[in-house]
């Protein structure tokens, strides 16, 4: 960030720097409402323990259980009790009983979307079909699986803050996130240091780099091919494979990289200084993770005007939609701050443009690989060892989920749009209001970055 002006444009969206600072400045107060002080948005449903790790063992302490969390910690014993990862990383109070739920199960089903605001009783609200499964999906449906519809979880009480867990086991997860980002063997590694070489050895070249990136994980890869070429240009995070890739893939990239860039804007910035027991801003944190690396924090502007976009172009069809909470008055005040926040919203000019997606090329057959790996990234959130890690993961990766499912499945004149699920727009919302923070944070880091340089 610190390379790029305000004034640059977030590439693959519509938008500058500034631009988008300046609209999260705008619309962040009514977000925040709308996800600390309404009901609806305040409390998520999830599976959160119900579910094993489909990749890989979870009995090996690397992840998928709360002592997972405890033995990622190098110094444990060192540490007081009540900050060691397993306590900072479990959830904060009772699980919720959904307040509206009583409520919503005397009334019955009504289809999502459709729930109808009455004048002054018979109202309905919306009971998901869990069991449902839409083909147009980005995300695994939470119950799926499994025999439990899941526990209602606090969000407000459960901030996403620093947890301590770290180390193999996160290692593990976010290869694996990565790696669901290698499309296909076509549209593999065709770098400028590669441009040298015959097409045989090229073809050579790039099987011996897939086979270690399997072996090693991607990462990893990265980071020695970093370390042995520093200023080789191609070698970006935004992918050995970046410079030739098609929108499709880049956009899957940015989104789970942006993913990345939130969570760990926000572990800094919440972080518990285990000298003082203090939370707070932790700027080395953020200078490590993030001030250096100008491709993540791009990213995170990215998912930013992506998932604004989803949340704009959604608006429409909230209009006849009931925030059920099991309380009318404060249902019709949900309503009206997400109109608000809509409506707001779509006054600015478009800054993604879904419809270039998926129609040139390849981009046709790439959709169902896109939206079948955008699964697998929403699976691997159960090998995550943490259960706070674990609840925001999930709810984010149900949000991008959400948002792609908007962009890319609603179309304007189509009668069958798909179902958005109750967990979906909780997650869609909060997920909008985690990048929004986010960027909050990563503005005041920079000017305390700043404030050091003129210090020094
Ligand atoms: P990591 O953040 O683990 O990154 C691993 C490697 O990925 C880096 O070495 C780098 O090469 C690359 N990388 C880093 N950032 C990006 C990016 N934006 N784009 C592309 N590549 C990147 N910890 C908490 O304290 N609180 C949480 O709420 C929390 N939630 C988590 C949720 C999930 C789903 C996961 C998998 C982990 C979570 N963690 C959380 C752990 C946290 O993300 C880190 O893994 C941990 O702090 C260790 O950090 P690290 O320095 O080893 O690098």
């Amino acid at each position: 960030y610190n390379q790029i002006s305000p004034k640059a444009i977030v590439s693959d969206a519509c938008a500058s720097y500034s631009t988008l600072d300046q609209l999260n400045k705008e619309l962040r107060p009514s977000l925040s409402d709308i996800t600390k002080n309404t009901d609806f948005f305040a409390y998520y449903r999830l599976n959160l323990f119900g579910k094993e790790c489909p990749f890989w063992n979870d009995n090996n302490g690397m992840c998928g259980n709360i002592a997972c969390a405890v033995n990622t910690l190098d110094n444990e014993e060192d540490i007081p009790p009540v900050w060691r990862a397993e306590e900072l990383g479990k959830l904060e109070g009772p699980k919720a009983g959904h307040p509206g739920k009583r409520l919503q199960e005397e009334r019955g089903p009504v289809k999502p979307l459709q729930g109808m605001l009455g004048q002054d009783v018979g109202e309905s609200c919306v009971v998901e079909y869990d069991d449902e499964c839409d083909e147009r999906d980005y995300c695994v449906p939470e119950d799926e699986g499994s025999g439990s519809k899941g526990d209602y979880v606090s969000l407000v009480d459960n901030p996403e803050r620093f947890t301590g867990y770290a180390g193999e086991g996160t290692k593990q997860v976010w290869d694996a996130i990565y790696r669901e980002n290698c499309f296909s063997k076509s549209s593999f590694p065709k770098s400028a240091s590669l441009g040298t070489l015959s097409t045989s050895q090229k073809g050579a070249a790039v099987n011996e780099l897939q086979n270690v990136i399997r072996e090693h994980g991607r990462q990893q890869v990265l980071e020695e091919v970093r370390e042995h070429t520093p200023n080789a240009p191609f070698v970006t995070e935004t992918g050995l494979e970046h410079e030739d890739q098609c929108l499709e893939k880049r956009v899957f990239y940015r989104v789970v990289s942006g993913m990345h860039t939130s969570i760990s804007t926000h572990l800094c910035w919440e972080y518990l200084n285990q000298t003082t027991g203090e939370w707070g801003p932790n700027l080395q944190c953020y200078k490590e993770r993030l001030h250096d690396f100008p491709d993540r924090i791009s990213n995170l502007y990215f998912n930013y005007a992506l998932v604004l976009r989803a949340v704009t172009k959604l608006g429409p069809y909230l209009k006849d939609y009931t925030f059920c909470s099991g309380d009318p008055q404060q249902d019709r005040d949900t309503k009206a701050k997400v109109q608000a926040l809509s409506s707001k919203a779509g006054t600015v000019p478009q800054i993604f443009d879904e419809s270039l997606m998926f129609v040139n090329g390849e981009g046709p057959s790439l959709k169902e690989d896109f939206r079948n790996r955008f699964r697998n990234v929403s699976r691997i959130m159960d090998c995550v060892g943490c259960d706070k890690c674990r609840l925001w993961g999930k709810l984010q990766t149900a949000g991008y989920g959400a948002a792609l499912k908007v962009l890319f499945e609603f179309d304007n004149d189509s009668k069958d749009i798909p179902m958005l699920k109750r967990t979906e727009l909780v997650a869609l919302f909060n997920t909008l209001a985690r990048i929004s923070s986010s960027l909050e944070a990563i503005n005041s880091f920079r000017i305390m970055v700043e404030e050091e340089q003129v210090e020094e």
